[in-house]
């Protein structure tokens, strides 16, 4: 560098001496600091300093940086990547640094134009705000001063943003109001602040809660392989892994569609263009099983279209998080998906590479693993910020892509750290057409046990050791397979083949579940537990009965386990048909 960069240009902007890719090198910025965002050249593109070394500043660049040239002006907007938050998140479609792609479209036609600056949120609606607090009123940071219908479904909170300190509402009613209209006055301590619909929040930071707290409940998912065996807490994270081909779309729509949650974030950092375009088509198209509005009436969707740089890609998932624990900051249970986050992690990979810094594993960068850490510890059952004592959850449900299916790559490795939750997603079982094709000999849930009390007491005391039960015959089950493949089924004993029996029939009745039957799509937990109690009743009255000389053809000959195999599509309202299956087991039963 030479000494006539290093003085501070009169126009205050820096000058661009170099360009590689997304990242751009300028010096002489004035005020120039970490994180902060740029426009870059004379087309004004954005981007975020992600590297400071004197007045020498390297810059992620959101937007397409070819026909950028050395000597073209840089400055500083002096503030960090930030979104917007109010009413008006919901149904919207983002790319990666808030810009509704909807607008953009309109704007610029299918392709994102550079340089457009776009704010999150339409500055011209207006809002019908209702007060939930009057003059005189006490309130501090995080308080729910009023509400907001936002869509049919979602009754967006207004709350005392994070910097302010405790006052006294001086001024509230009922109005119509944009998000930039104060809609309440505080006084704190003298000064009276204005209160708007409209929050900014860095996108790098976590949003400030009352106090972290242990997750506790299942996230009910209505998927029997999921809530049974391999359960997500509300506030927990999971891990995904898809192959192509392996059920990974049906599992997230299924998630969006049906876990216990009142907001869905969804971040698409694909990277193939139609792999993108699939979900901008078919999220809009899901209908909200429980109220039969569309499910985007609840849902933020943030999508990095293929023509995206691969930086906005590395910005997606902090927008998208952000946005989510907004949301969680009204006591709401959100939950997040990302797919896939092997994108991000690559986009963080590219940058690190021009950057120039040491590369660790497969060439990411040494901190990849404490980015996933960082990312996935937004997650979690807090406490919300505000006097009242209200409860927020945000679970987060990251996929992966490892190349050809290899877990042992760096990517899955630095999440499966962290993460609580392993879905196995297995192309075999998809092959087979089991789904979902979640392989349950490797999959696991670190909250298998915390919520064991949970569904002691909400659905039945025996329930999670049903589930020990079941997982212990399928472990039996691949290990007889064996036995079988190398000396045959005439080696097994009556009651080893009992088990071989049960187990499929807890792959088949139980494991298996059709994403497309209008009953079988969503299973409560009752039901779950039902059909679990059907099986295992049948494999424990026949393991006695065969001990005691019974034959097993017998066995295998009852009815009932015509009726068992049907269960899963006995409704929801008529779930007293288990209990004329229990007792048809016990009457059918051979006797030795
Ligand atoms: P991926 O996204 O991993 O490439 P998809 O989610 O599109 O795979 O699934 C591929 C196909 O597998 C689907 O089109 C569907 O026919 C079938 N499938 C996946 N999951 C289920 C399920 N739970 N129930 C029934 N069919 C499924």
């Amino acid at each position: 560098m030479t000494d006539n960069t290093a003085r501070p240009n009169a126009d205050g902007a820096g000058r661009i001496e170099k360009i590689s890719g997304p990242l751009v090198v300028a010096s002489g910025i004035g005020g120039a600091r970490m994180y902060d965002v740029v426009r870059v050249g004379k087309s004004r593109l954005i981007g975020e300093i992600v590297e400071l070394r004197r007045d020498r500043a390297s810059i992620q660049v959101y937007e397409e940086t070819s026909g950028l040239g050395p000597g073209e002006p840089v400055v500083t907007t002096g503030q960090p990547l930030s979104v917007e938050l109010g009413p008006g998140l919901m149904s919207s479609i983002y790319d990666g640094i808030q810009r509704p792609l909807s607008v953009i479209q309109e704007m610029a036609g299918d392709y994102v134009t550079r340089g457009i600056e776009l704010p999150g949120l339409d500055h011209s609606r207006k809002w019908a705000f209702q007060p939930s607090k009057a003059a005189g009123d006490k309130v501090r940071a995080g308080d729910i001063i009023g509400t907001v219908q936002e869509t049919p479904i979602v009754v967006h909170k207004i709350m005392v943003p994070p910097d302010f300190p405790e006052g006294f509402i001086k001024e509230i009613k009922p109005v119509e109001a944009t998000v930039d209209e104060t809609v309440a006055t505080i006084d704190c301590g003298g000064q009276v602040r204005n209160v708007t619909m409209l929050q900014r929040w860095p996108v790098r930071r976590g949003r400030p809660v009352k106090e972290k707290m242990a997750p506790v409940e299942t996230m009910v998912t209505g998927q029997r392989i999921i809530d049974t065996f391999f359960p997500i807490a509300k506030g927990g994270t999971a891990c995904i892994p898809g192959p192509f081909g392996s059920g990974k779309t049906v599992v997230q729509h299924q998630l969006a569609k049906w876990a216990d949650a009142e907001i869905i974030a969804f971040i698409g950092c694909g990277e193939r263009g139609n792999e993108m375009t699939d979900v901008l088509l078919e999220f809009p198209e899901l209908k909200d099983p429980r109220t039969g509005r569309p499910l985007m009436e609840r849902t933020v969707l943030v999508a990095n279209t293929s023509n995206m740089p691969v930086a906005a890609r590395e910005a997606s998932i902090y927008t998208g998080i952000t946005i989510a624990e907004y949301y969680r900051d009204m006591g709401y249970t959100v939950a997040l998906m990302a797919d896939s986050t092997s994108r991000w992690a690559e986009a963080l990979r590219e940058i690190s590479g021009r950057l120039e810094e040491m590369p660790g594993e497969e060439g990411y960068p040494a901190y990849l693993g404490s980015r996933t850490a960082e990312f996935y510890e937004r997650a979690g059952r807090v406490k919300c910020a505000g006097s009242d004592d209200r409860e927020g959850a945000l679970s987060v449900v990251g996929a992966v892509s490892p190349p050809g299916g290899d877990l042992s790559e760096p990517v899955t490795q630095a999440t499966l750290r962290i993460v609580k939750v392993f879905w196995g997603l297995d192309d075999r079982l998809a092959a087979r057409k089991h789904f979902p094709a979640i392989n349950w000999l490797i999959s696991y849930s670190l909250y298998a046990e915390r919520v064991t009390d949970f569904l002691r007491q909400a659905i039945a005391p025996e329930f999670p050791d049903m589930r020990e039960q079941a997982m212990a015959l399928l472990q039996q089950e691949a290990e007889l397979q064996e036995i079988v493949r190398l000396v045959g089924l005439d080696a097994l004993s009556e009651r080893q083949r009992m088990v071989l029996e049960t187990s499929k029939s807890l792959r088949e009745d139980f494991l298996y579940q059709s994403a497309f039957h209008e009953v079988d799509t969503y299973c409560s937990l009752k039901k779950q537990y039902r059909i679990m109690k059907l099986i295992l009743m049948l494999h424990e009255l026949a393991s006695d009965v065969l001990s005691k000389g019974a034959p097993i053809d017998k066995i295998l000959a009852m009815p009932v386990r015509d009726r068992i195999s049907r269960a899963r599509l006995v409704p929801e309202q008529e779930l007293s048909q288990f209990d004329g299956i229990e007792e048809q087991i016990r009457a059918e039963m051979p006797r030795p």
